[in-house]
């Protein structure tokens, strides 16, 4: 098959279209003809190398696939060849008591697919029965692409590290990124009160499109005395964050009482420091976040099949122009996701 693969860590010039052996048809597993991978942040991680993570190389990425079932291997009965298909991206082993308690996103074995394993970007991947989620003909591949992962992220922030309800008021930092667009989506289904950040006015009434009741333009303005103004002088519930370095003291400051403050990531930096006299006095929670649960994805797809919610995508590249793709995913005007297509 073609893959887009690396060789070495680097810039997104390392990234190759190349011939790759075919993925096997392994028992409990399934190879699914990929029809569309999209784009993460980790992507890029993988790319330029990690402090203590050695990736096996030549290296496939994508963790966020759509696709049809192409072969099935022993034991799996109910899935069939032609099949319209989503994956799960979180790998797990499936027995230890994590896996049991649908907490399988803290499995001692845990993994992301394209991470350890070979991903998306090619023309087919095999994964465990387990990750794969039938998709009804209305969903189209490069949506089904863009929903998993961030999805997946957003909604276990705002439900577990969040605790939302329809009470709430949620600010979601970066309504244009993959986790910001999901998460506006997700809390205005729950009827919480939502207001977000953006960088620019296009950018703002985008997010004010998504259903963000009020968008704060953070090239302009100061986001925690606008979010202060817009609440009464008391703040927000829950803060969805993944900005980090760069947004972190606005952010703390935007909480009101008995906050939640949630991320997922650190594009911008990962030292921050904290005034321990905020933590207690206000009674904050701080939570970190990374992926969720498999049934947190099966509770989020049925909003995503029934219309509730659908990933904003950005733009589409064939599979061959990926290091163009990923060049565009750090784009200071991106809004959305960005999915490669394969013929
Ligand atoms: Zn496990």
């Amino acid at each position: 098959m073609k893959a887009v693969r690396f060789h070495e860590h680097g810039g997104p010039e390392v990234l190759r279209y190349e011939d790759a052996p075919d993925p096997e048809t392994r028992p409990g597993h399934v190879v699914v003809r990929v029809a569309a991978c999209a784009l993460n942040h980790l992507d890029l991680w993988q790319r330029k190398g990690m402090d203590r993570v050695i990736l096996p190389m030549p290296h496939i990425s994508g963790a966020d696939v759509s696709g049809t079932v192409a072969d099935v291997g022993e034991g799996v009965t109910d899935l069939t060849p032609g099949q319209r298909v989503m994956l799960q991206p979180g790998l797990s082993c499936g027995r230890c008591a994590m896996c049991l308690s649908a907490r399988d996103h803290q499995c001692p074995r845990y993994d992301v697919l394209g991470y350890r394993s070979e991903g998306g970007y090619a023309e087919a991947v095999a994964v465990p029965a387990a990750n794969v989620i039938p998709i009804p003909d209305h969903i189209d591949f490069v949506s089904a692409a863009a929903f998993p992962l961030t999805f997946l992220t957003a909604w276990h922030m705002l439900f577990a590290g969040g605790r939302l309800t329809s009470a709430d008021t949620v600010l979601v930092v970066a309504a244009g990124s993959g986790v910001g667009q999901a998460a506006i989506q997700i809390a205005k289904a729950t009827h919480a009160r939502v207001l977000a950040t953006a960088r620019g006015e296009e950018k703002c009434s985008r997010a004010r499109a998504l259903g963000a009741d009020d968008v704060v333009d953070s090239t302009c303005e100061d986001v925690p005395k606008r979010v202060r103004a817009l609440t009464g002088g008391r703040g927000v519930n829950v803060v969805i964050e993944h900005v980090g370095a760069a947004t972190w003291d606005q952010s703390v400051r935007c909480l009101a009482l008995g906050g939640r403050w949630v991320t997922c990531g650190a594009t911008t930096g990962f030292d921050v420091a904290l005034d321990l006299r905020h933590l207690f006095a206000r009674q904050l929670t701080l939570a970190g976040s990374y992926m969720g649960a498999k049934a947190e994805l099966l509770q989020a797809a049925e909003g995503f099949f029934r219309g509730l919610f659908a990933p904003v995508v950005d733009s589409t590249f064939p599979l061959q122009e990926a290091a163009d793709a990923q060049r565009r995913l750090e784009a200071a005007d991106r809004f959305g996701k960005i999915v490669l297509v394969v013929d």
